[in-house]
């Protein structure tokens, strides 16, 4: 692909060369910018516990610039041990996730700004759920479509596929299970949990691995009172941006998933519209598995304007082009270049469950009221309030930099028990 290059010489006296990448890159941009696209989505449901929840909202509201524009946003909550953390959450984690995001910003910004703002609602909506003093977790897969730009950030083991119009199907999120997750087990073996099995008498180990206190398979939720610090809310968070020719998103609880495969998922429900799709994709993993579990699916189409449908998927001719998509992760920045060639681009994609790593190191200052404002729950504060701990170094330039991102004292409290670098608060007030 590097050393495709075309030269642009027939009306310019002098010749000029672009890479290839480069022409397909403006061709997509301007095609993105051309029109809008038009979403569509489909959902059903089978309940066994009745802990699934979901969220569709295809007409939010924001200000870009002085212009008034809509965006979309669609999610599941599969919860466990009682249903009230998916509630909480599906009532509260869309405007604590907003409330993190500046006032008046261009898309382009706004875009730039959502992955730390999801970092900041997941962890805000964690705080308050805890507060209530609830038992119960709830997985989250969070899906904002903002035109041809898709970011989804989720905890847990729900999961988002993209279907492009290629036939790949691509995965947009993580597992957070112990079970398949070697470096969530070390994370939170570092953090103060023990990893293992449930055993029953003769010393025999059954079912998937599990972490104490608590006994949660997954390694990250939402909730989860009764459990170590170290499950922590901290999204993985992936932005893409597909091509003018759209795509089709499948978000769906471990209901679904642990009875197809993503190819399956999306193979068994292509060329029908969304709603069909989605009852389809649940019938599927019925007849594959049976009712184990809480099963629902959200199909999500980003389709063309000028189409009524999502134009029915080609074979597998472009092998080639396929070997391209998500070839180039992006660790822990936005890039601009193209890593496939007229499919996806890779916007962003981060997992850390360091808050630090995911917030910045900024220290936001607001000179008028001299207020700081917490990375977080988005609280202003005098600064001696959230920098107790720490202050010394940050008011005394010439030793070490304090070292962001500024959060009050609650949220900073939060952050050192989901390191393990404090007692959790059930230690503290035993
Ligand atoms: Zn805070």
């Amino acid at each position: 692909m590097s050393g495709a290059e075309i030269t642009v010489s027939k009306q310019k006296p002098t010749p000029v060369s672009v890479p290839l990448a480069t022409l397909i890159g403006r061709e997509l941009r301007n095609k993105g910018k051309a029109e809008k696209p038009t979403v569509k989505h489909g959902q059903a449901a089978l309940a066994k516990k009745g802990e699934d929840y979901f969220l569709i909202k295809p007409e939010c509201q924001r200000t870009s610039g002085s212009l008034l524009t809509t965006f979309s946003v669609f999610a599941i909550f599969d919860g466990h041990n009682g249903i009230s953390a998916a509630i909480f959450a599906k009532e509260n984690l869309l405007n604590n996730v907003l409330s993190a995001i500046p006032q008046g910003l261009g898309r382009e910004e706004w875009l730039q700004a959502l992955p730390r703002a999801l970092v900041a609602g997941f962890v805000k909506t964690d705080i308050e759920f805890q507060q209530k003093g609830e038992t119960s977790g709830t997985t989250v897969t969070f899906v904002v479509i903002d035109e041809w730009t898709v970011t989804v950030a989720s905890v847990g083991d729900s999961r988002c596929i993209l279907d492009t119009q290629g036939g790949v199907v691509s995965l947009l999120t993580v597992d957070h299970r112990l079970e398949e997750n070697e470096e969530e087990r070390e994370r939170v073996t570092a953090s103060g949990g023990e990893v293992g099995r449930l055993n029953v008498f003769g010393g025999n180990e059954v079912g998937p691995l599990r972490c104490w206190p608590g006994g949660l398979c997954l390694s990250r939720s939402i909730g989860d009172t009764d459990v170590g610090e170290f499950i922590v809310p901290i999204p993985h968070v992936k932005q893409v941006k597909l091509s003018s020719a759209g795509g089709r998103l499948i978000i769906a609880s471990d209901g679904i998933w642990d009875a197809l495969s993503s190819d399956l998922a999306a193979q068994s429900c292509r060329g029908l519209p969304a709603e069909l799709a989605a009852r389809l994709v649940v019938k599927e993993a019925l007849r594959t598995r049976g009712l184990k579990d809480d099963t629902t699916c959200l199909v999500v189409d980003i389709i063309p304007n000028d189409r009524p449908v999502l134009p029915p998927t080609p074979m597998k001719k472009q092998n080639l082009i396929s070997s391209f998509i998500f070839g180039r992760r992006s660790h822990n920045s936005r890039s601009n270049k193209l890593s496939a060639v007229g499919v996806v681009e890779e916007l962003f994609e981060e997992g850390s469950a360091m808050l630090a790593e995911r917030l910045g190191k900024d220290f936001p200052l607001d000179p008028s009221s001299g207020l700081f404002r917490c990375a977080v729950c988005q609280a202003d504060q005098p600064p001696s309030d959230g920098l107790s701990v720490n202050s010394g170094p940050f008011f005394s330039p010439a030793s070490k930099p304090w070292e962001g991102p500024f959060l009050c004292s609650n949220c900073r409290r939060k952050k050192d028990a989901m390191e393990g670098k404090r007692l959790s608060r059930h230690a503290v007030t035993a």
